[in-house]
């Protein structure tokens, strides 16, 4: 077993953006070097992020649709005995689209566990009556005000930082050319006098968010290195800021807004269009050359 007893720890159970990598139905050039197991790509699973504050019992931040494989290959998240246990003590929601939430109905099975999210995400879930299976009795659904901190399961302190973003795609008017503005968050998670934040998803990194992404580690949204890259490779219609996230190159973009920022910054939520996944790229020499680094599935911060 790995001592991870008086340390803050995450554990990226997985790094991709919606859709994973590779895609089940796309054939751009990264995703059919994943199919085909080039040793220069890693496949990675939809974005989600575990600490715990005492190396016992965990938080998942974002329950993406993969969340069932991300348990059963990390140890630390299988059960420790009892004919019902899960190291897993709560969930906690920062977005709505279907990456960051639709892995709530894989934790069914009669399991005690808290869910945490501000108003806007538990309003949604309650509209939506397939979260249901959820046992109430079980499964608390508890309210986090943003910006304040509370207990968050697993050891730590947590706190939403609301993040620039935009409603999920199944909410939107698919005929709109601006996105409505919509519940984004990242999750601050604190130990030890240690903190990490997970932002899988921001549309523009204004003053707010700079001052906002304090802490010794940051995982920051890596959906797309250039706003055009959906584009350009003939796969959408939509720039990344349309889609609520912020480019990684160009102006505005991370690189030129992030790059001072004091501490690790890890990129995640990667999606399968972005060059960084490929070992080797000029993208990915840039961006570790910036002092990022882009997470895998697997990665462990221990702080
Ligand atoms: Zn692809």
């Amino acid at each position: 077993m790995v001592d991870r007893a008086g340390a803050l720890t995450a554990l990226v159970l997985g790094s991709a953006a919606g859709g994973g990598f590779p895609q089940w139905n796309c054939g751009c050039r990264l995703c059919a070097l994943a199919r085909a197991g080039d040793s220069r790509v890693r496949p990675a699973t939809q974005a989600s992020v575990a600490v715990s504050g005492d190396g016992q019992s965990w938080v998942v931040v974002g329950a993406s649709p993969d969340l069932r494989e991300q348990i059963l290959r990390t140890p630390a998240l299988q059960p420790r005995g009892g004919p019902r246990d899960s190291p897993i003590a709560g969930v906690v929601l920062i977005g709505a689209d279907v990456d960051a939430l639709a892995g709530l109905l894989v934790l069914r099975e009669r399991q005690r566990l808290d869910v945490f999210a501000p108003r806007p995400i538990l309003d949604l879930l309650a509209a939506n009556q397939i979260f249901d299976v959820l046992d109430p009795a079980l499964v608390r659904r508890i309210e986090v005000v943003p910006l304040e901190p509370m207990p968050g399961g697993g050891g730590v302190t947590l706190t939403m930082l609301p993040m620039p973003g935009k409603i999920p795609l199944y909410r939107e008017d698919r005929a709109a050319t601006q996105p409505e503005a919509g519940p984004t968050y990242a999750a601050k998670l604190e130990a030890h006098g240690r903190s990490v934040i997970v932002a899988p998803a921001c549309a523009e990194i204004t003053e707010e968010v700079r001052a906002r992404l304090r802490a010794d580690v940051v995982f920051f949204d890596g959906t797309l290195f250039r706003d055009d890259e959906m584009i350009v490779a003939g796969l959408g219609e939509k720039t990344g800021r349309r889609m609520g996230h912020v480019p990684i190159a160009g102006p505005g973009g991370t690189l030129d807004r992030l790059g001072d920022l004091p501490g690790r910054r890890i990129f995640l939520h990667i999606n399968n269009t972005n060059p960084i996944l490929l070992a080797g790229s000029p993208e990915r020499s840039a961006v570790e050359a910036a002092g990022f680094e882009v997470a895998y599935d697997g990665m462990e911060v221990r702080l």
